[in-house]
């Protein structure tokens, strides 16, 4: 099995725009009366209060230029059992995002193998949606 498995999920993400560039932190990191509160934040436009105390610890971004709130598919790869993972990527669509796992990760979105280039079906029996 691989290290690291693809881990896809249609969520709310915040969108951070920073120095750093774009980032997505999944809505879920945060319990829910603290979503209330992040999303209120964000739609009166409190930007530097909202990012200080609710996400700097999970972005790369030491400041934020903006904050949004994104409705899509995450995609990401993580290992189970342990904390790496790669940053969350958002798509529109569910077919988006396993392309962009396969595309920029180069492996199953489905079950984390390597691509065979040759052939168009994993190991695990899907069929990869890129050429
Ligand atoms: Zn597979």
């Amino acid at each position: 099995m691989p290290h690291m498995i693809p881990e896809i999920v249609k969520d709310r993400f915040v969108c951070v725009e920073g120095p750093m560039g774009t980032d997505y932190i999944p809505i879920d990191v945060w319990a829910k009366q603290e979503v209330k509160k992040v999303l209120d934040s964000i739609a009166r436009e409190q930007v530097e209060d909202t990012f200080t105390k609710w996400m700097k610890d999970y972005t790369e971004n030491s400041e934020a230029w903006s904050l949004s709130l994104f409705h899509g598919w995450g995609a990401r790869l993580s290992a189970p059992g342990y904390l790496d993972c790669t940053e969350w990527s958002v798509h529109d669509s569910e077919k988006d995002a396993r392309k962009y796992i396969e595309t920029f990760h180069e492996v199953c979105s489905f079950c984390g193998e390597d691509i065979d280039a040759e052939i168009h079906y994993c190991v695990c029996g899907k069929e990869y949606l890129t050429d």
